[in-house]
């Protein structure tokens, strides 16, 4: 803590400012508070009206930062989702609870969070969770008596495809568990999404936002959580809610270079709104010197007057919220490091101290925040002292910093890739030392080429993606979220020796990444080869908390090869480290018809359903399964079903009922081609909707 007092110094260093006058002087507390935190996903601190931003359509939030406490700069110390939202929880620094990226890590099951520490103080506690990063299996569930993250019911693909759940749903959710009469507090945390890419408002703020969809989602996100924030703003000082309202990150939306977030530590992606509301204990105030993550968690148990674990790495702001202190935080440590992990791109790590700002990397840079709020003029040649007096401190912060280093198993893991006859360049994305050619300033173009490519995908265009992928793997080799994607795009295309190379590649890249494991492993079993994937996935298995989509692949894998007790032993292993998760269930269905056991696995996808009634595969399967046995009614409800979840589950339907239409069963084909041509969206499938009224017209 490098605390002053001196209000000459203060100005001379822009460290603290506390806009004196308003609010309460004195320090309030309050113990049982019910306490309600919102992460709104990938919220840029100005994309908020009453963060300066005059296109904003942020009603709630601003009525919320207005009444409360606003922090004008809050940052961020990790630009990706789960890292973050695991600070925001532990009151830790990623270099202290470890978690640095979306995947390969895992939340430690020893560290305390608000949930672990309000579950001691007598809390209920639930999470509602939003996307795919934060699913229970990476850790942040414990604690946690309900943790609702049921949305993630689709099969095991590549994470750009990302799945989450809207905002509206999410709040409901809420809501519901909110409303249940119990005599002890509540913690929530209710976490939404809309702000992340694909930037996609509904109507009508699309229209209102056509040249900014991006505020558009922002605007959605605020409207979903108008429900939970109307009655709190109406309670006013009667309420008996804390509410922390901030984001686990922003988005660059273009600045330097990057669309979206995850390679830069610029402030579009560090600043985050941070908002503190409690009438009763907290007037109305701006604060504006720095603050950070960390701090969340001290600045809840200190309101709560719960006492405030040691070993922590943020402190309290209440006594700045209150007024009555003008401290200065400290430094911020910030870090990006999906480049490293995921495209073999040099690490970014940085400070920022008293406004100035560092960013170690191969070609450093060194900024003063007050002067160039853009980031536009990197000092560090012209300013050498300051350069390296916050290059030491950073260096000191990342003393013990156990880093990226990989585990054990992806050394036995890359074995397996050799014994495979995988020869592959065999780089690992830690590498001994970067040059200026790594830095991440002279590569960013080429995550607008994989943008491109994610484009060209999504529109259908894949021969074209294929061939800017190709050119992006040759351009950079060691990228490994463009082998993956590669992979993805030759599978679809039906070149599976093509797609089973890309992913080999990417796993030698990364032998941590259980999703390429997983994927792997899935396009193994497709090009004929679950011998290998079985293999391959073995010593993960054999981890004490193995990853469920490996699990689901390898169970695949050996059933494809008559292992069936192995497979359901693999799928058993997989109910214990995620118990809710309806996947679970679909995966003994898959393997139980594999082995001609058709009503376990009818019972297996009504497991799936009775576990969260949206589990689509579920629903196609059970329709199949009717089909099969020729009830008609029960094939048609369960299809209705399927597509209604998701309208792509209409390419299925048209397949099957074409095959049994083909094959002479016209009668029960009928009322399934009929389903086919009245839900089916025409813009997608208008060719395969003509087709179906000429075989129904020229008919039996
Ligand atoms: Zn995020």
């Amino acid at each position: 803590m490098a605390g002053t007092s001196e209000p000459a110094a203060l100005e001379q260093t822009s460290s603290v400012h506390v806009i004196p006058g308003d609010g309460p002087r004195t320090v309030r507390r309050e113990v049982g508070l019910d306490v309600l935190l919102i992460t709104v996903d990938t919220l840029r601190a100005d994309a908020l009206g009453v963060y300066g931003n005059r296109h904003a359509a942020t009603p709630w939030m601003d009525r919320l930062a207005a009444a409360g406490v606003r922090f004008e700069n809050a940052r961020a110390h990790n630009v990706v989702t789960l890292p973050s939202h695991a600070t925001i929880l532990s009151g830790l620094s990623p270099l202290k609870h470890g978690v640095r990226d979306n995947s390969g890590f895992r939340f430690p099951s020893e560290a305390e969070t608000l949930a672990t520490l309000l579950e001691a103080e007598g809390y209920r506690t639930g999470a509602f969770v939003s996307a795919f990063p934060l699913d229970s299996r990476f850790g942040l569930a414990r604690g946690f008596d309900v943790y609702e993250d049921s949305f993630v019911d689709t099969g095991i693909k590549p994470a750009f495809f990302e799945q989450e759940r809207p905002g509206s749903e999410t709040v409901a959710l809420a809501k519901r568990w909110l409303e249940v009469v119990d005599e002890r507090p509540s913690f929530a945390w209710v976490h939404i999404y809309e702000p992340h890419f694909p930037y996609a408002p509904p109507a009508p703020l699309a229209s209102r936002f056509m040249n900014d969809p991006y505020l558009g989602d922002v605007a959605a996100a605020d409207a979903a959580l108008s429900p939970l924030l109307q009655p709190l703003l109406e309670a006013a000082d009667r309420g008996n809610t804390l509410v922390i309202l901030t984001s686990d990150h922003g988005e660059s939306l273009g600045e330097h270079g990057e669309a979206t977030h995850g390679i830069f530590g610029y402030e579009a992606a560090l600043k985050v709104p941070l908002v503190l509301y409690q009438p009763r204990l907290l007037g109305p105030k701006l604060v504006s010197g720095p603050v950070r993550l960390v701090d969340i968690l001290p600045t809840v148990l200190d309101v709560l007057s719960i006492p405030v674990p040691g070993d922590l790495d943020g402190g309290s702001l209440l006594p700045i919220a209150a007024g009555v202190s003008v401290e200065d935080i400290g430094e911020t440590y910030f870090e990006a490091l999906s480049g490293q992990l995921n495209r073999g791109w040099a690490p970014l790590h940085g400070v920022i101290r008293r406004g100035w700002k560092y960013i170690d990397l191969p070609i450093p840079e060194l900024y003063e925040l007050t002067e160039d709020p853009n980031e536009e003029i990197n000092l560090a040649l012209r300013e050498p002292g300051q350069a390296k007096e916050l290059g030491d401190l950073l260096r000191n912060l990342r003393a013990s910093d156990a880093g990226v280093t990989p585990r054990a198993e992806s050394a036995e893991t890359r074995e397996r890739l050799r014994s495979l006859g995988y020869l592959g360049g065999g780089s690992s994305p830690v590498k001994e030392s970067y040059s200026e050619d790594d830095d991440p300033k002279r590569l960013i173009a080429l995550d607008s080429m994989l943008r491109e490519i994610t484009g060209l995908y999504e529109r259908g265009d894949l021969e074209r993606a294929r061939l800017r992928c190709r050119e992006l793997v040759r351009r950079r080799p060691g990228m490994r979220v463009a082998l993956m994607q590669l992979g993805q795009i030759e599978r679809d295309l039906g070149n599976l020796d093509a797609a089973v190379d890309a992913m080999q590649a990417a796993l030698t890249l990364n032998p941590e990444d259980t999703t390429t494991l997983a994927v792997l492993a899935s396009y193994l079993v497709q090009a004929g080869r679950a011998g290998d994937a079985a293999a391959l996935t073995e010593p993960h298995f054999r981890q004490t908390r193995p990853d469920v989509d490996v699990l689901f692949s390898r169970s695949l894998a050996l059933a494809r090869i008559g292992k069936v007790e192995e497979a359901l032993a693999a799928l058993e292993k997989a109910r214990d480290v995620d118990p809710g998760n309806p996947m679970v269930p679909v995966y003994f269905g898959t393997v139980y018809l594999m082995d001609g056991r058709r009503s376990q696995a009818r019972s297996s996808y009504e497991e799936a359903l009775a576990l969260n009634p949206n589990t689509v595969r579920a629903h196609t399967s059970l329709a199949i399964l009717a089909s099969e046995e020729g009830q008609v009614e029960a094939s048609l409800s369960n299809w209705r079903k399927a597509v209604a979840l998701d309208p792509r589950e209409h390419a299925k339907l048209f397949a099957v009922a074409g095959r049994m239409w083909s094959a002479g069963q016209k009668a029960q084909a009928r009322p399934l081609l009929e389903l086919f041509v009245e839900s089916a969206p025409p813009e997608t499938f208008g060719k395969e909707i003509g087709r179906v009224l000429d075989l129904l017209a020229a008919g039996d």
